[in-house]
């Protein structure tokens, strides 16, 4: 039986030695691939680096290894995962009907943060796509993951390598915080490059759908095949389970100031602050000086942002804040899917 929550009939998993290899994301040891790639193989775990956050993977075709990756994330059952390839011979062993427009996409974004959904392919583990007709697949930008799929020479399934809900991992650490003790070893190559996941393109519809906004835009893709829908239906959203639940969300509350002045965020906070400790993630300096009140002050564009996002929610986390206010940022361009990952960490909204 498959549990996609701990219960009493199925507890969390059992304890497992975690392993943590630090790589030079450049040139990483063959020997320390070659030991990932066999523990793959033989149905374990191994998570490692992305441009966009850290994976969890395993062998795509096994559905043990697959049903291993939702318990060690405490991942719904309904979410399914996304496949990493590293080449188009490997594409072609879990998608069908591979269309010209999805081969354009292949050509101008691969390797690079596009999942593409397409038609699966009976070799991969039924659980990898949650039942669905589909499979969502991408090709990583990231020297580690590209040497590790080779070295499996299986495609490998990998959600975000964080427990379920939780912000992303951009860096090794955040991810022995939430699966050390559950998954046989990690992949160091340091804080990943772009920091929040890939756009995920339904490429079964027409025209095509943006399932869930990422770092290649909207525009990007419509230059490459023509327009590209943004609205996504019921009936999508049934294909895409994973846009139903809440994500990216730290232990204290998320409120997200979507506009508002510097006065106004400033004396916000301070009327938070008579409720207990707040944090303050934005790029407008605040001047408040009290020892009850954090705050990571950024660069106020989106790649910064996306960068930066989801080790500041952790680390603010970290000093137990009652609340953690959130400044926006603009909605233009790669905007969109910070916004995207923000709304979603949020449990208020509020405008000016
Ligand atoms: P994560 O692996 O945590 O980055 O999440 C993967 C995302 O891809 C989730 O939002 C899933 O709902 C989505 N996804 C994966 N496979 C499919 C699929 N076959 N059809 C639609 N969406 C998918
Ligand atoms: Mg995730």
């Amino acid at each position: 039986m498959f549990c996609p929550l701990p219960t009493a009939h199925c507890p969390l998993p059992t304890a497992t030695m975690t392993v943590t290899v630090r790589l030079d994301p450049e040139r990483p040891s063959v020997e320390a691939i070659k030991r990932a790639a066999a523990i793959i193989r033989g149905g374990g775990l191994v998570a490692f680096p992305t441009e966009t956050v850290y994976g969890l993977g395993a062998d795509a075709t096994d559905e043990k290894a697959v049903r291993r990756v939702f318990e060690a994330k405490e991942r719904p059952a309904d979410n399914p995962l996304i496949v990493h390839v590293n080449s188009s011979e490997m594409l072609a062993r879990v998608a069908e009907r591979v269309s010209e427009r999805a081969v354009q996409l292949i050509d101008s974004f691969w390797p690079g943060p596009l999942t593409l959904v397409l038609v699966r392919k009976p070799e991969v583990a039924q659980s990898v796509s949650a039942g669905l007709a589909t499979v969502a697949v991408r090709m990583p930008q990231n020297r580690i993951a590209l040497e590790l799929i080779e070295q499996s020479d299986t495609p490998i399934a990998a959600p975000s390598a964080n427990l379920s809900g939780r912000p992303s991992p951009t860096t090794a650490e955040h991810v022995a915080h939430d699966l050390g003790g559950r998954i046989e070893m990690i992949l160091d190559g340091g804080p990943t490059i772009v920091g929040i996941e890939s756009t995920v393109l339904d490429m079964t519809s027409d025209p095509p759908v943006i399932l869930r906004p990422g770092w290649i835009t909207e525009q990007s893709l419509a230059a490459v095949i023509g327009p590209v829908s943004c609205s996504i239906t019921e009936k999508q959203l049934e294909r895409s389970p994973g846009t139903r639940h809440r994500h990216y969300s730290p232990r204290a509350r998320v409120v997200l100031i979507e506009s508002g002045s510097p006065d106004f965020i400033q004396s916000f906070c301070a009327g938070q602050l008579k409720g207990g400790r707040v944090a303050f993630l934005g790029h407008t300096p605040l001047g408040i000086d009290s020892t009850d009140f954090e705050a990571i002050i950024l660069e106020n564009s989106a790649r910064a942002y996306a960068r930066s996002i989801y080790a500041a929610l952790r680390e603010l986390d970290e000093k137990s804040p009652r609340v953690i206010v959130v400044e926006a940022i603009g909605e233009r361009g790669e905007g969109a899917a910070v916004m995207d990952r923000l709304r979603r960490a949020a449990v208020q909204r509020i405008r000016e």
